[in-house]
């Protein structure tokens, strides 16, 4: 199969080839590929027809759900830009959103509009509005979700699935070429204010074909959705991913373990991604039984530490190995991952998990505060050059030129390689603690802590401390029927790390604070121990 320039393309490949082929599955409604590909022209149709021109932008608020994929190919087809919101954004991020994007579409569901949407979107640059009907979007086991029964439809906005149902033609003229911008991706603001990388339909599809080469998946391979489809790893790794296989790829509105198992259960899916955090709540689950994971041939964590106690847990309890994989926004999902049927390697100096190997059109360098390249095992800067990183962020030319010199990314990650190739991140540059002149990484202290039987989730941050400046804490979340007091975990990361590595301080949370794609949160945790100083 020769790679195509865009999705659009691939699945207009499939729609001609096996037009018949579920290409979506959402509970118990099943879309085909040629039925995505007529109903997506139908919206690409209706948005050119309402003025929409190429290059402008279409903002899309949805959970993951077939409406969010007719949005984004409709778009697409149009020749417009998406931009993809996390529908758990506050009126005041979207209002940034839609005005740093200029965005003059948005696609959301029906009761967003009605409650916040309309207010928020109002004084921004929006004028064409399509809305979703989120009973659809959220009724399970219902044959409706197809059939599209919805609220009365606001004066003020068209209804998404009855323009797709119009039979509108797309406009024949607006092709994408692998250069043209495809997503405007707001970084999910773990670090501070979203900034817009323009991740262009070359770089979507680069790393689409290096899944579909390398995972090999036979047939009509199944993907489970597991991250959100608004954020880079949701929208490369599983949906260009899988339509680019023309595979079918399963959507359940949004992460919730018990719905995850059942649709486990049912489609029986060969591959999915997700946060680490979202394979310890599976493995945490009450219902959860091996059989869940038998038809797994590969499972993938992305986009945020993953433990090497998990790897080790989850394979003994469940049998799958999950591959670590590493990427940011800023390299359109990964940019180096574990090959299929090789293990990561553990660094046995750090204890550390490879997060992979860059593939062979990805260059890795690692560089020391000078910008100069470090012998192999030493520590510095990550930085990435490949086909899968962007050109740079939107309207922004000083963050462009400071992140991306010479085309080259500058990560913020500290990492290092070893002789074989393997990649291994440390932690975040700007999340090292300085405990009294000592360098400590947050995830050292962390892949420690999930060593312990009692921990579900953890994070470590540094804290004020009038003796060493920054003294570690330690935020963990307890795994059901637990019940440790907190100093037995600053006890049991005494033992193992040296003195100044271990939590000084130790709470525990019933929950830790959480990105809408799965990442904890360390930023929000440090604020919050700064507010109980
Ligand atoms: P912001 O850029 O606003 O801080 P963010 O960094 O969470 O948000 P993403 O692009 O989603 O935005 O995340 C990329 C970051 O996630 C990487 O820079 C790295 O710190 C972390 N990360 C991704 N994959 C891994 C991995 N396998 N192991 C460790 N860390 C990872």
């Amino acid at each position: 199969v020769a790679p195509v320039a865009s999705l659009v393309h691939a699945v207009r490949r499939a729609a001609a080839d096996t037009p018949e082929r579920t290409a979506l599955a959402y509970f118990d409604g099943r879309i085909t590929y040629r039925a995505l590909d007529e109903l997506s022209d139908s919206v690409a149709g209706h948005l050119a027809a309402r003025g929409l021109e190429r290059g402008d932008r279409v903002a899309i608020l949805l959970q993951n759900s077939p409406h969010f994929v007719l949005a984004l190919l409709g778009a697409w087809k149009a020749g417009a830009i998406v931009v993809p919101v996390n529908p758990m954004y506050k009126s005041g991020e979207v209002t940034h959103v839609l005005k740093d994007g200029e965005v003059a579409a948005l696609v959301c569901s029906d009761r967003a509009w009605d409650s916040y949407l309309r207010e928020t979107a109002a004084g921004t640059p929006v004028r064409i509005v399509l809305t979703a009907c989120e009973l659809d979007l959220q009724t399970r086991n219902d044959a409706r979700v197809l059939n599209f029964e919805r609220l009365p439809q606001a004066a003020d906005a068209d209804d998404l699935i009855a323009v797709a149902r119009r039979g509108h033609k797309a406009p024949a003229d607006r092709a994408a070429v692998p250069s043209d911008i495809a997503l405007i991706s707001y970084t999910s603001g773990t670090s501070g204010a979203p900034k817009g990388a323009t991740n262009t339909h070359g770089n979507i599809m680069y790393n689409a074909e290096r899944q579909r080469t390398g995972l090999a998946l036979p047939g009509t391979p199944v993907y489970f959705a597991m991250a959100p489809l608004f954020h880079i790893t949701g929208m490369v790794a599983q949906l260009a991913g899988c339509l680019n296989s023309a595979g079918t790829l399963v959507l359940a509105y949004r992460f919730e373990a018990g719905v995850v198992l059942d649709a486990f259960a049912e489609h029986r899916p060969v591959y999915t991604v997700g946060p680490s955090t979202a394979f310890m709540a599976l493995a945490a689950h009450p219902d959860v039984t091996r059989d869940h994971f038998s038809s797994f041939r590969m499972i993938s964590s992305g986009g945020a530490p993953l433990p090497p106690a998990l790897v080790e847990k989850f394979r003994a309890g469940f049998g799958p190995y999950i591959h670590n994989g590493y990427g940011l926004t800023e390299c359109t999902a990964p940019c180096a991952s574990v090959p299929p049927g090789l293990e990561a390697p553990v660094d046995p100096v750090s204890g550390t998990l490879a997060v992979g190997a860059p593939g062979p059109d990805t260059v890795v360098r690692i560089v020391d505060d000078q910008g100069e390249e470090v012998p192999f095992g030493e520590q510095g800067e990550i930085l990435v050059r490949g086909p899968q990183v962007v050109p740079g962020y939107w309207r922004l030319p000083e963050a462009t030129a400071e992140t991306f010199p010479e085309g080259e990314l500058r990560t913020g990650d500290i990492g290092f390689m070893d002789p074989q190739g393997w990649l291994y991140v440390v932690d975040r540059k700007k999340d090292m603690i300085n405990a009294s002149g000592f360098k400590v990484w947050p995830r050292e202290v962390e892949d420690v802590l999930y060593t312990h039987p009692a921990v579900r989730e953890a994070a470590v941050v540094g804290v004020p401390d009038g003796y060493r400046g920054e003294t570690v804490k330690a935020y963990i979340s307890l795994r059901p029927g637990a019940d440790e007091d907190p100093a037995a975990f600053a006890a049991y990361c005494k033992e193992r790390l040296a003195a100044y590595k271990y939590p000084r301080q130790v709470e525990i949370l019933p929950d830790l604070p959480k990105t809408a794609s799965g990442k904890i949160l360390r930023r929000e945790l440090r604020s919050r121990s700064g507010e109980t100083q």
